[in-house]
């Protein structure tokens, strides 16, 4: 039988990738989810993307998701005149109110409160930590003054971050709203936001979703500022689902931290059942070169260990050489490792006993475990909301997790999921045909054959589509 991966793979679109030809390849090799990145896409160029993944993923019946990643209150630097150096010890002026063009004596920055917020001390990275200063002054109106404590050549728009600054800006930009209006309208099946602080940085997107959308499309968390950290079990309760953005959040802590930060996040995500995401860094030598470094091929194969839903790929896919080959290579890596008995992950059973959802959660337990214990190749959930499918996928069971679903929306949505494999169905009947068919359904499509074990959850009468309050095992 196929070997079917259950680790998915998200694969950022750039001008290395965004031509028809190359995105059927890289479906092809195991992409699950393509990311827009609106730090860089235009909106008809956005449009173009969507409209093009539609239709490969509709010619090869894949449900490749889209998601839409918002830039966020990113702080950049202004235009520099070239060779603008700085050195250790310099003193150097930050301009927050006039764009004016940067030397190694002054430069500006996208933050027009900076020289009110910021506070004597606190340390400022620009180009991913390249370069280190920290601040000496500020008239607190339009400019600060800065000691150069790690210096280099400062290029323009670079990023510019500042970790320990308590950030005034508002979590969404007019850009952000813009770019979450576009992707509502183009029927994302996801929506990302870049430097999330607390809860109601997501609230306020999820507002806009609820005001735009029939359809409530999950937020996606990017967790790359110590703020977020702090305020983690708050944002988790709003989000959908989290991204551990090990890019810029190893610019904004130590990157030695980023390691045991990267395992607890996946615990707190999948304890309250949501997807969680890897990004950054984890196959970079491919932008060059066809084969990777040996610890980027470790560090791929530990985060499926560690239980993500999903690896990332950002500057592989979006500009580097080989877009397709990184794929197959991450797809071979997630293949060998992830249905090893060497992986154990921690899962016990769901505790919230009083939450009307209790019975349904407490099913999808169960039949994870009992997956597991019978040998059964696969377990099926009928859902309307998904709901089920996000539930049994947290518990990582042995099998894979076939939805069936009348509602078209979540058959894309789904594919973020660890594990999971939606299809369409609208035959609704009797418990008896509908267990047949699905059944059927998934043996045409290789997930199953003659002779193997299925655990399919329904709920009883199925007409009413209530709550899944039914476990049968099939033997096929
Ligand atoms: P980005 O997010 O690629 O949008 O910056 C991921 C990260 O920071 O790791
Ligand atoms: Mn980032």
């Amino acid at each position: 039988m196929k070997k079917i991966k259950k680790t998915k793979i998200i694969a950022t679109i750039g001008p290395s990738s965004s031509s028809s030809s190359i995105m059927e390849k890289m479906m092809i090799e195991g992409v699950d989810v393509f990311r827009i990145n609106f730090s860089h896409a235009k909106h008809n160029e956005a449009k173009k993307i969507i409209k093009q993944i539609r239709q490969i993923d509709n010619k090869l019946s894949l449900n490749t998701a889209i998601i839409a990643d918002l830039q966020g209150p990113k702080l950049r630097i202004g235009k520099m005149r070239k060779n603008s150096s700085l050195k250790i010890g310099d003193e150097i002026t930050i301009d927050c109110k006039s764009q004016l063009v940067g030397n190694n004596k002054k430069m500006y920055v996208n933050y027009k409160d900076l020289a009110k917020d910021i506070k004597k001390g606190e340390k400022i990275l620009i180009d991913d930590g390249k370069i280190i200063l920290k601040v000496l002054s500020s008239n607190k109106k339009t400019q600060i003054i800065a000691e150069v404590v790690q210096g280099g050549e400062v290029k323009s728009n670079k990023g510019f971050n500042l970790p320990n600054t308590k950030i005034s800006l508002s979590p969404l930009t007019d850009k952000d709203v813009k770019d979450a209006i576009l992707a509502i309208e183009e029927n994302v099946d996801w929506i990302a936001l870049s430097f999330v602080r607390k809860r109601s940085d997501i609230e306020s997107l999820v507002k806009i979703i609820n005001k735009k959308s029939e359809y409530s499309i999950p937020v996606i968390a990017k967790i790359e500022k110590p703020e977020a950290l702090k305020n983690i079990d708050e944002i988790i309760k709003v989000s959908s689902g989290l991204m551990v953005a090990r890019g810029d959040l190893g610019v904004e802590l130590q990157s030695s931290e980023i390691p045991l930060i990267q395992k607890r996040l996946v615990a707190k995500a999948k304890k309250s059942r949501i997807p969680v995401i890897i990004a950054t860094q984890m196959m970079e030598s491919m932008m060059e070169s066809v084969t990777p470094s040996r610890a980027e091929v470790n560090d791929v194969a530990n985060s499926v260990m560690d239980g993500a839903d999903a690896v990332m790929l950002s500057g592989e896919t979006s500009v580097g050489k080989f877009p397709t080959e990184v794929i197959k290579t991450m797809s071979s890596i997630i293949n060998k490792v992830e249905n090893s008995n060497l992986i154990s992950l921690a899962n016990k059973r769901p505790k919230d006993q009083k939450s009307k959802r209790y019975i349904t959660k407490s099913i999808c337990f169960s039949a994870a475990k009992m997956a597991n214990d019978i040998k059964a190749k696969a377990i099926s959930t009928l859902t309307n909301s998904g709901y089920t499918a996000f539930q049994i996928s947290s518990w990582r069971p042995s099998t894979h997790v076939l939805v069936f679903t009348s509602n078209r929306r979540i058959l894309t949505q789904l594919n973020l999921l660890w594990g999971v494999k939606a299809f369409f169905y609208d035959g609704f009947e009797s418990t008896d045909s509908t267990v047949e068919e699905i059944n059927k359904i998934a043996m045409e499509n290789k997930y199953l054959q003659k002779g193997d074990k299925v655990i399919n959850l329904t709920s009883m009468p199925i007409d009413q589509k209530g709550m899944t309050n039914t476990l049968r095992i099939s033997e096929l």
